[in-house]
């Protein structure tokens, strides 16, 4: 039962790649998951496998910082799910996402990323690559192919997210690649929120992809870990980054996530049709000024989500109208099935308050009033709404 890359062929579905991708049951003792290899050194046979461990793109090289076989499981299951060249862990997204970025960039360079871009990259470009004397630039993600004009001789990299963290603008991936290559830049794109699944990175234009495994990957929000992968062009730049500072992933948690990763779509088919259905629900509450949904008809994304993603995954952000801290603060009370903390994507159903409006440059629409955004988790469809109903009651009760 080997698979590899070669099962991305159009007559398998993605529910049977998912179990079969990156297992070998036949060379860890039959085991149906691969094992958590733990270890720094591997001892060679002899001088002659010694050496050659160590040639470059040897797939068992010869340091546990390198990966282990459970590593490479991982590896490869994410190559035959998103149909890249290759692909590294990293011990976190953020992590993934940053050494992404600095593997092609340099002093002197100028590099665009969307606005609606995941706040730590963000901060992350405005500290460490200005301070690296890295010029960067913030582009409206609706720009689309209009971003030629923004483009430089010395443009390295192009760093897009679709939808855009927080606000969920839906980018014209394919007309930005297009644009990026013209000038040689490479196109960096952040997929979590579409996973493998709802997004093929490689078939609209983007180098490397980039998922914080933390989410739907795992699954269950107890690991962290992040995941880039390249095509063919991009691939020894990413590898050689990622190597040069050290990059890695524990075992434990590369596990966790091959086990996570068993029931994407069962999860997902679960998670999007929940998504639309409460998302659909919140439309009609009066305190709510806008969904943030781009698999809502009415929503402004919908188009260019309809044209270029498989699905929908369960995240996305309601507007509220202006309602004022002690409202608020009666929904957060009111809520019973909703948490109140930080990430996503796991079994279980979040509400996170935006602090203060997102940071934005460069985008046409802002959000004065307080942004809610919801995950949606595994528990019945009708509870979440009950739930959500009457917390909306709480909060009008207190205007
Ligand atoms: C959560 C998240 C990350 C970072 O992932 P961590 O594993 O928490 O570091 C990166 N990008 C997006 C879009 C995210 O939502």
């Amino acid at each position: 039962m080997t698979s590899d890359h070669s099962s991305g062929s159009p007559t398998t579905h993605v529910d049977t790649q998912l179990v079969h991708c990156g297992r070998e049951p036949a060379r860890f003792a039959g085991m149906v998951n691969t094992p958590v290899f733990r270890g720094s050194t591997i001892i060679a046979n002899n001088l002659e496998d010694w050496e050659a461990a160590r040639q470059i793109d040897n797939p068992m090289s010869n340091y546990g910082r390198f990966g282990t076989p459970t590593t490479r499981s991982f590896e490869q299951a994410i190559v035959t799910l998103e149909g890249g060249h290759n692909c590294l862990v990293f011990p976190s997204g953020l992590s993934a996402c940053t050494h992404s970025i600095m593997a092609f960039v340099k002093s002197g360079d100028h590099v665009l990323i969307t606005d609606s871009v995941y706040g730590p990259t963000r901060t992350f470009a405005d500290r460490v690559l200005r301070r690296m004397g890295v010029e960067v630039e913030y582009f409206d993600p609706l720009i689309g192919g209009e971003i030629r004009t923004l483009l430089r001789p010395n443009t390295s990299v192009v760093f897009v997210e679709s939808p855009g963290s927080w606000t969920f603008e839906v980018q014209d991936i394919p007309a930005i690649a297009e644009e990026a290559h013209k000038v040689g830049a490479y196109v960096l794109l952040d997929n979590t929120w579409a996973t493998p699944l709802f997004f093929k990175p490689f078939e609209h234009g983007v180098d490397v992809s980039i998922h914080a495994a933390t989410k739907y990957i795992v699954g269950h929000s107890d690991a962290l870990l992040g995941v880039a992968s390249a095509n063919e062009r991009a691939w020894c730049i990413l590898k050689h980054g990622a190597h040069d500072f050290g990059q890695t992933a524990g075992p434990d948690d590369i596990y966790l996530a091959l086990r996570g990763m068993r029931s994407m779509a069962v999860r997902l088919r679960q998670h999007s049709e929940s998504g639309i259905q409460l998302a659909e629900y919140l439309q009609t509450q009066p305190l709510v000024e806008r969904v943030l949904h781009p698999a809502l008809p009415s929503d402004p994304g919908y188009k260019l989500w309809q044209r270029d993603f498989l699905g929908a995954s369960g995240l996305f952000t309601i507007a509220l109208k202006e309602v004022g801290r002690p409202a608020l603060s009666k929904f957060f009370d009111g809520l019973q099935l909703f948490g109140i903390g930080l990430s996503w994507g796991g079994f279980e159903s979040l509400a996170l308050p935006l602090d203060k409006p997102p940071t934005r440059v460069a985008s046409a629409t802002t959000y004065p009033n307080p942004l809610v955004r919801i995950h949606v988790g595994l528990e019945n469809i009708d509870d979440l709404i009950a739930d959500m109903g009457l917390a909306f009651k709480r909060m009008e009760q207190a205007l």
